[in-house]
């Protein structure tokens, strides 16, 4: 398998090549140069495995340069009962007829980016010690990548992380996460800004590919392919927990932000999964749900930016809707450089022509929207109707999801956290406080460790500078 951009740059790459990278040197997004079909012959013989397997079994058909039994170690290490709560790594409940919530969220941070972060650690250590090298993460967060990167790669061997995020806009229960950790190769850098200004910096400092080289710069925000990658995993188990044949096709709604989870969804529906509708979710940042509804693709600004009670969906540009688009377009990388290109931040946005955008029900996906009246509603009516709590993201995912449902098909809604983390509109939805596993109780109150910094790429990389070792020693 090799990897090519979206934007042209037709070299071809092997996944060890791309797993520390973050974009392609021409700026776009690293995409497999076709996706494995899979039969229904396969397809029917995943069906009983248990999950590490089905993941080695999905991930070998991607990555090449790994030997097997290295992979299948690495995936044995990561998917375990014990850093995600259970066998089933990915049980599923169902909460009404024909309508489940897959829960993405048991392990350690309680959101669903550590079933690709966990991984992600694993093999960033295994990559960097077969190479000798060392490896400086640069990301930037809205809460949920954050921590669930610094939990993943805390301690390990030959890599340093330096995660921004918007200064004040975590949650403090988030804010705890991140900063009480004092693994000396964790550093937390608060910006005075949105999430977007952090990303704006990430891809400034990534684009300078002198500063890059010099200090090693990787990634581990979603455009990481080997992130989306173990994302897939997850869309496969959902479908054989809810069906019991493969003659039956799912939908998945699915709370979106950066287009990452949705986008695996999309690459699992490419590879053979029987999926009918995709059902991307989102809060009142609704740039995606505009984009499905009307083929415009229309960029926000800052100010344009809400700050919502679904925060880890607070995005107003979607980093991973590149990739998709690709897809759409028949993989026309000019027309993809012409869109994505320096003319999207000249323009703020594309519209697709009326023959583009009809092409976008042919690849199953669909479209709503969710407030903060209808989160706190659907946290409500599920607690008085069921018991079952769900966070504020869930929640969007479940109400577009419900309302976009068709007839017979099961709808598997993605659990992408634990209502712990967001206690605040817990509280207002059901006037209790949410419960939180054990180990968490009371992070709020360890010491924090984190620097606070203007918007500003240039002071973020002295700072970089300062505290990595160009020799690499
Ligand atoms: C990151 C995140 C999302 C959005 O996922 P994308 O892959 O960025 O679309 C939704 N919910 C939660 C809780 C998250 O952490």
């Amino acid at each position: 398998m090799k990897y090519i951009s979206t934007r042209g740059d037709k070299t071809e790459r092997s996944f060890s090549e791309i797993l520390l990278e973050g974009l392609a040197p021409d700026g776009g997004l690293y995409m497999p140069d076709h996706y494995p079909r899979v039969s229904g012959f396969t397809i029917a013989r995943w069906r009983t495995l248990p999950y590490n397997e089905l993941a080695f079994e999905i991930l070998r058909m991607f990555i090449d340069d790994i030997p097997a039994d290295d992979l299948r170690a690495l995936v044995d290490k990561t998917y375990t009962r014990q850093t995600f709560g259970s066998d089933a790594i990915v049980p599923l409940r169902e909460i009404g007829e024909d309508l489940y919530i897959e829960a993405l969220s048991n392990g350690p941070t309680l959101a669903f980016k550590d079933m690709a972060m966990q991984l992600l650690g694993n093999l960033f250590e295994y990559e960097l010690g077969r190479r000798g090298e060392q490896l400086n993460i640069l990301g930037a967060t809205s809460g949920d990548t954050g921590s669930a990167a610094e939990y993943a790669m805390r301690g390990k061997q030959g890599v340093r992380v330096f995660m921004l995020s918007p200064h004040g806009r975590m949650s403090p229960f988030q804010q705890a996460q991140m900063f009480s950790l004092q693994d000396p190769n964790i550093h937390n850098i608060a910006i005075e800004g949105v999430f977007d200004d952090c990303q704006d910096i990430v891809k400034a400092a990534s684009n300078d590919l002198e500063f890059k080289r010099r200090h090693k710069l990787g990634t581990v925000n979603s455009i990481n392919w080997a992130r989306l990658l173990a994302q897939v995993v997850y869309y496969f188990a959902g479908y054989f927990q809810a069906t019991d044949s493969n003659a039956e096709k799912v939908s998945f709604a699915v709370p979106s932000g950066n287009f990452g989870n949705v986008c695996a969804g999309h690459v699992a529906r490419m590879m053979g999964l029987p999926i009918r509708q995709l059902v991307v979710a989102t809060n009142e940042n609704d740039v995606l749900d505009e984009f499905f509804r009307t083929g415009t693709y229309r960029v926000r600004g800052g100010a344009e930016t809400y700050e919502t009670s679904s925060p880890s969906m607070d995005i107003s540009k979607a980093s991973n809707f590149e990739r998709f688009v690709f897809d759409l377009l028949g993989r026309d990388s000019a027309r993809i450089a012409e869109l994505f290109g320096p003319g999207l931040a000249k323009q703020g946005g594309f519209t697709l022509t009326a023959e583009e955008a009809e092409r976008i029900r042919l690849f199953g996906f669909v479209s709503g929207k969710s407030t903060h009246a209808d989160r706190v509603e659907t946290i409500r009516a599920l607690w008085e109707e069921r018991q079952d709590m769900i966070d504020p993201h869930t929640a969007d995912g479940l109400k577009v999801g419900r309302e976009l449902r068709e007839r017979d098909v099961p709808m598997i809604v993605l659990e992408t956290a634990l209502p712990a983390k967001f206690a605040a509109t817990i509280e207002e939805a059901l006037g209790r406080q949410p419960t939180r596993p054990a180990a968490l109780e009371g992070i709020e109150a360890l010491p924090k460790r984190f620097t606070v910094m203007p918007a500003d790429a240039a002071q973020v990389k002295d700072y970089i500078a300062a505290h990595t070792d160009p020799a690499g020693a």
